[in-house]
């Protein structure tokens, strides 16, 4: 999985896979994974959540702030704002890739605000493109530095989408957003 993840973060060997089953984000090292499909009951504290979102339908990339991160394949710019809350993404964009299968799209969450918006809705990118960086907690929604990255088969309606939902939601939830790393794996496998 490393060698996929690297084309979006560069990664170093033996980044940990975190089990975040277990309480607040915290503590973590630099450089780290979050989990696909997870719930993290204890982990979303913030009013955003509503006490009732916990499971978790992206990956997170851990490392420091400024790291840049790379586009895999690629793309059009769909999306890109500020989602300030507390909890929330911080800078973020939302990208479109046409695909084998049809369209598709990905968000990318936590990232530095200058580099989210120095992009606007229509623009183009080759693959191997900065997207942008990850932001420090005052910008990126007060959490340790990381890239939170979501699939999603319908088109964003605009620059957010909910990274957790309610447990219940789950089924639902999972189709409309495939695990990443699995498209990541299709993409470049046939590149
Ligand atoms: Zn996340």
């Amino acid at each position: 999985m490393l060698h996929l993840l690297r084309r979006v973060l560069d990664l170093p060997d033996a980044t940990p896979v975190l089990d975040l089953t277990r309480g607040p984000l915290r503590d973590v090292g630099a450089w780290w994974i979050g989990r696909y499909d997870e719930d993290r009951r204890g982990g979303y504290t913030q009013a955003l959540f509503g006490g009732a979102r916990t499971l978790h339908v992206g990956i997170d990339l851990g490392a420091p702030a400024g790291t840049p991160v790379y586009a895999p394949v690629a793309g059009v710019i769909e999306h890109a704002g500020i989602n300030p809350a507390d909890g929330d993404y911080g800078g973020v964009l939302v990208t479109r890739h046409v695909r084998e299968g049809g369209t598709c799209w990905l968000l990318w969450g936590h990232l530095a605000h200058e580099g989210a918006l120095r992009w606007r809705p229509g623009d183009t990118f080759g693959a191997g493109t900065v997207l942008a960086r990850l932001g420090r907690p005052h910008e990126n929604g007060g959490w340790p530095p990381h890239l939170h990255l979501q699939a999603a088969v319908d088109r964003p309606v605009t620059h957010d989408l909910p990274g957790v939902v309610a447990p219940l939601e789950r089924a639902a939830a999972l189709r409309a957003h495939p695990d990443p790393v699995r498209w990541l794996e299709a993409w470049l496998s046939a590149s």
